[in-house]
């Protein structure tokens, strides 16, 4: 039968169905959590290759994280059936940015074998480019200024373009000169930072509407996921790519009517879902749409497929307290007897907590759940740890995700710093990092004479040494260790193109003296750090070459550890947008900490919103469970805090919610401390006693117990183990 749906349709809603099939003209589906908003995209590609429509090169696809990039090119393989070839400009708009750049460097004044730097490396430059300003970096941190500058870019603004105040607001007015010297110096390394990813193609296709025009034939569709996400800068760039000029051949050769002078594009997205407005997310991106793509058709989805009803009911009910809202409908065919309720948790401290939702896995798994299955998502990074001990204690596979990454160690940096600068000679900042990395006699002396000498001439720091190693500016020590330096990277660049990539890696650490340094290193790291080097060479079996590899790493935003392995997912609630488990633990929830003091200090009431827009996205992770947790003592810069149950737990309706049972073996509960803590005079807490029924748990826990917690001041805090099976450790910690 002709007329029968192809197979990838056939599972769809109507408006779903709708979303996928109005190629012609730009198309927004504004839908909440699980509704099918990604899955939309990914069947409209399908879509779109199946009936030959556009080659995969000539779709551009944006998805907010590398992996959720790599997965989307999975399922649109499955759907099409057969892998797909090429779709060369799926990614993030950071690995798009970095393809357009490398074909077209010359036109922003750079050479396509530029590096990226991270947050690290921008910090340390800005430190260089303040001293040689004379400007103390005690008083003007380098980096706030980094994080200005970040902000600039997000906002998509040049040095002229930077708002008055804001230039006046850094090191006494310089903030306008510093940015052009920062970028300046970026040229001069033939590097460009995050931001520049962006605007250096926004100022590219700016200055050469040809160049523009060719991207506006190659790009037959653009779709967006995540796009309450994106920033002002991103936008910009979506215009400039998805709004042919009226009137060129290639727009009024494929369109009718006003849509005629638009490329087809489609955003996807959720304002309750913007949790990124404090790096510079612009929500309103959303509601301009239809403003400025002129004859868009807004799709809603309004069934979600992924969780239960409970769930739903529960973050329905939390997001409904935010005022800014453009407000959905939201509703699930899933209702079963047997689902649970959303369970809140109360844990003595964050270890109980670990060791407690530790427990609460091992049962799970018990009952043949799949630790895939199963994730944790914290507020704040830092309380990751205590979860990563626990779980290696009891041998439970997890990985973190988006969290503190391989490559962030300091072996692997000092590692990587080696590479960049043997495939990019140009690259001072790893030449600093490991000239004297090991020691080799090279004092701070002798790197500044270099360095003076480089910025004299206006060239790397590496061909400065070059050239002074033949002069004799230097003493006869430095001289020769800084000539042994030289002639092994000429050694290694010549290898490049010559050997594989893997071995030559091995030789740099080897023939640098780098592996024989942590050898000879006597503490308790040491090994693990050779450990992790052998594992840095291991990871790069898996590119063509060193450069590959090295642009891989400057984009990794989200390491996958074990990526086979069954693993409980550990991330932050910011890194999981877009995921779904059939078990969601959100611990945490303690006013301070979620939400998180500074988005109340610096935020206010928007601030609120935003972090309860993050509590939503948590909730709605879930698929079957979702167990929230709070502890009435954390330890916070080494002490001891007695701390509020979080006021989202007060806007959870109680008829999706139940509290966990207490268990006699939490005998050991101390006094919850209210009164004690520095929230004591907010509102929300006035009422403490009445309704909830976890409130009400809380507070009977604290009474009864409250004995067994000495006092704050005194440090004797009583721990008693959590299990079925009652007491099972006991451990009295003192001073
Ligand atoms: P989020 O806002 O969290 O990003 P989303 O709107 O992108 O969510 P998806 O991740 O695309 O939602 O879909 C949520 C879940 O529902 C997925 O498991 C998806 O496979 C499933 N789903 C979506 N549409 C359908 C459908 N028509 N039939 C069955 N399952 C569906
Ligand atoms: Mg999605």
């Amino acid at each position: 039968d002709a007329h029968r749906a192809p197979d990838y349709l056939a599972g769809l809603n109507p408006e779903q169905r709708e979303a996928v099939e109005t190629l012609d003209g730009p198309v927004l589906v504004l839908a909440g959590a699980g509704t099918g908003k990604t899955r939309v995209l990914t069947t409209r590609i399908a879509h779109i290759l199946a009936t030959g429509r556009a080659f995969p090169s000539q779709i551009l696809a944006v998805t907010f994280t590398n992996k959720a990039a790599r997965e989307m090119k999975e399922r649109i393989g499955l759907l099409v059936g057969g892998a797909v070839e090429g779709m060369p400009w799926l990614g993030t708009f950071h690995s798009i940015g970095v393809k357009l750049l490398r074909r077209h460097a010359e036109l922003v004044g750079l050479r396509s074998d530029f590096s990226i730097l991270d947050t690290d490396d921008v910090v340390r430059l800005i430190k260089q480019i303040l001293q040689a300003e004379g400007i103390d970096d005690k008083r003007w941190p380098a980096k706030q200024f980094a994080g200005m500058i970040d902000g600039w870019k997000n906002k998509g603004l040049d040095p002229a373009q930077i708002p008055e105040g804001d230039a006046r607001a850094f090191a006494n007015g310089k903030g306008r000169e510093l940015y052009i010297a920062y970028q300046n110096r970026l040229k001069t390394l033939n590097a460009c930072d995050f931001g520049d990813l962006l605007l250096h193609p926004i100022r590219m296709f700016r200055a050469n509407p040809d160049v523009l025009a060719e991207y506006h034939q190659r790009f037959r569709y653009i779709l967006v996921d995540e796009y309450q996400d994106t920033n002002t800068a991103q936008y910009m760039w979506l215009r400039l790519l998805a709004q042919r000029p009226k009137g060129t051949p290639e727009a009024s050769a494929d369109r009718r009517g006003a849509a005629a002078s638009l490329v087809n594009l489609c955003c996807v997205g959720d304002d309750d879902q913007s949790i990124y407005g404090w790096r510079g997310a612009e929500v309103d991106n959303i509601l301009r749409f239809e403003k400025d793509f002129p004859g868009a058709k807004v799709i809603k989805l309004e069934r979600n497929y992924r969780s239960t009803a409970h769930i739903l009911g529960a973050a329905g009910h939390l997001i409904a307290h935010n005022e800014d809202r453009l407000g959905k409908t939201l509703f699930t065919d899933r209702r079963d007897p047997d689902d649970d309720k959303v369970v809140v948790h109360a844990a003595w401290d964050s270890e109980e907590e670990a060791r407690a939702i530790g427990e609460e896995i091992e049962q799970l798994q018990r009952k043949a759940h799949k630790l895939n299955d199963m994730a944790i998502l914290v507020r704040a990074s830092f309380q990751m740890r205590e979860f990563e001990d626990r779980f290696v204690t009891l041998g439970l596979n997890y990985r973190v995700i988006g969290g503190p990454r391989f490559y962030e160690r300091l072996e692997i940096r000092d590692a990587l710093a080696y590479f960049r600068l043997v495939s990019q000679p140009a690259d001072d900042l790893a030449f600093e990092r490991i000239v004297n990395t090991p020691k080799r006699g090279l004092g701070d002396t002798t790197i500044r004479n270099l360095h003076d000498y480089a910025r004299a001439r206006d060239i790397p720091m590496l061909a400065a040494a070059a050239d002074i190693v033949e002069t004799d500016e230097l003493k006869p020590k430095a001289r020769k260790a800084l000539f042994d330096v030289v002639t092994d990277f000429r050694r290694w660049q010549s290898l490049l193109e010559t050997m594989p990539h893997t071995e030559l890696a091995e030789q740099i650490l080897d023939e640098s003296g780098y592996t024989a340094m942590w050898q000879a290193d006597k503490s308790a790291e040491a090994p693990g750090r050779l450990e992790n080097l052998k594992e840095l060479i291991r990871s790069m079996e898996a590119f063509e070459s060193m450069r590959g590899f090295l642009e891989h790493v400057s984009l990794v935003m989200d390491a996958e550890q074990n990526e086979n392995l069954d693993a409980v997912s550990i991330m932050t609630l910011h890194s999981a947008k877009g995921l779904e488990f059939e078990t969601v633990f959100l611990p945490g929830w303690e006013e301070g900490l979620f939400p998180h003091q500074r988005s109340l200090d610096e935020g206010g009431r928007a601030g609120l919103e935003e972090e309860r827009r993050l509590a939503y996205v948590g909730i709605t992770r879930a698929k079957r469970r979702c167990h929230i947790w709070f502890v009435s003592n954390r330890r916070i810069h080494g002490l001891w805090q007695t701390t509020l149950p979080s006021r989202f737990l007060d806007e959870l309706p109680e008829s999706h919610v139940e509290v966990a049972e207490v268990e006699q073996s939490y005998g050991g509960y101390g006094r919850g401390g209210y009164g004690q803590s520095r929230f004591d005079k907010q509102e929300p807490f006035q009422n403490t006693y009445s309704t909830p029924g976890w409130r009400r748990a809380q507070a009977n826990r604290t009474d009864a117990t409250r004995d067994n917690w000495g006092s704050r001041s005194g440090h004797a805090v009583e721990r008693i183990g959590y299990g079925e099976s009652g007491p099972r450790a006991r451990t009295i910690e003192g001073e």
